[in-house]
């Protein structure tokens, strides 16, 4: 069993690196493998591919293949650093956001003593 060869991914690797070499090449740089000389063992997992990236049906009998084929011109596209950034930065923004609605919301809840108000300074300042 192979592993895929993409940094982080410890899928089971079932796509072959194609042997054409302008494919081959956009899919090194799409995995940020560009220095990587590929061998029969070097592949890909499904998790890197668009749906859109496989043949479904058969272009001689029209019969729908049991197992999906990798169209010839399919690049890699879905990788951990295209995805996951942009949604936790997303999700930190959303945190901070609520965190911040929730000081208000204590502010708002404070008794007016002068302790309390010395420990809103501090926060304000974050
Ligand atoms: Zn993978």
């Amino acid at each position: 069993m192979t592993r895929c060869i993409v940094l982080k991914c410890s899928e089971i690797g079932v796509h072959r690196i194609p042997k054409d070499n302008k494919i081959r090449r956009l899919w090194l740089k799409a995995i940020r493998r560009e220095d990587l000389i590929p061998t029969n063992n070097s592949r890909l997992c499904r998790k890197h591919f668009v749906e859109s990236d496989y043949e479904k049906i058969s272009k001689y009998t029209g019969v729908e293949h049991q197992h999906k084929y990798l169209k010839k011109s399919a690049v890699p596209s879905v990788f951990a650093w295209n995805t996951q950034p942009v949604s936790e930065k997303a999700k930190a923004r959303q945190d901070r956001l609520k965190a911040r609605n929730l000081k208000k919301k204590l502010l708002f809840e404070m008794p007016s003593t002068s302790q309390s108000c010395e420990d809103i300074v501090p926060l304000k300042r974050r």
